[in-house]
């Protein structure tokens, strides 16, 4: 049984909600939040309407590989002092998202501007990054995150997981009244450059 009747939605952002659950199951780039499917990732959404499912748009396509140069979407998954592992999602400006994701490193010898002793204090563990690819070795690409544009565009609040909101030169938590500190970009919170 191949795929039956699909149709693409306008670009979604993370917390956008697209269907309720009654309608669609959410599978890649989704989730369920009380009953309302929402976007948990940047790009075009897929809704199948025979298996009433919806996902993120993906490219299993070798031709559209990241390359040194390319600026992507990436999530951190692992971050240490020295370094943090993030999975690019997609290439900036290009529609389709990796399934699976390829996978990026930002070692802290490439954060010298921005003095911090460990790459936690500026990233943490699921935020969103715009970054640039600098190389490729052995399969694993090599990121930057220096520069005004680049950094954390989306973060959530370590303990009710609220979108943080960036005030001045931080990030604040409406309803936990928390700070956090990362290093943010200039286009925090705007998807729609992704
Ligand atoms: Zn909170």
């Amino acid at each position: 049984m191949g795929s039956g009747v699909l149709k693409r939605g306008e670009l979604v952002v993370p917390g956008d909600k697209v269907a309720v659950i009654e309608e669609f199951e959410p599978k890649y780039g989704f989730y369920e939040d009380l009953g309302v499917v929402r976007a948990s990732i940047v790009g075009y959404p897929i809704f199948d309407m025979d298996k009433r499912i919806v996902y993120i748009e993906k490219t299993l396509s070798k031709n559209s590989i990241p390359r040194p140069g390319d600026d992507v979407y990436c999530i951190a998954y692992e971050v240490s002092d020295k370094i943090a592992f993030a999975h690019i999602i997609k290439v900036i400006g290009r529609p389709k998202v990796f399934q699976p994701p390829f996978t990026g490193v930002i070692h802290i010898s490439r954060l010298k501007k921005a003095k911090v002793n460990s790459i936690r204090e500026i990233v943490k563990l699921g935020d969103h990054l715009y970054a640039s690819i600098i190389s490729r070795r052995n399969n694993v690409y090599h990121l930057t995150i220096s520069g005004p544009e680049f950094g954390v565009i989306l973060a959530r609040c370590p303990y009710c997981g609220l979108l943080l909101e960036k005030k001045d030169q931080n990030l604040v938590c409406s309803k936990c009244n928390i700070v956090e500190q990362r290093k943010i970009s200039k286009y925090y919170g705007n998807f729609k450059i992704v």
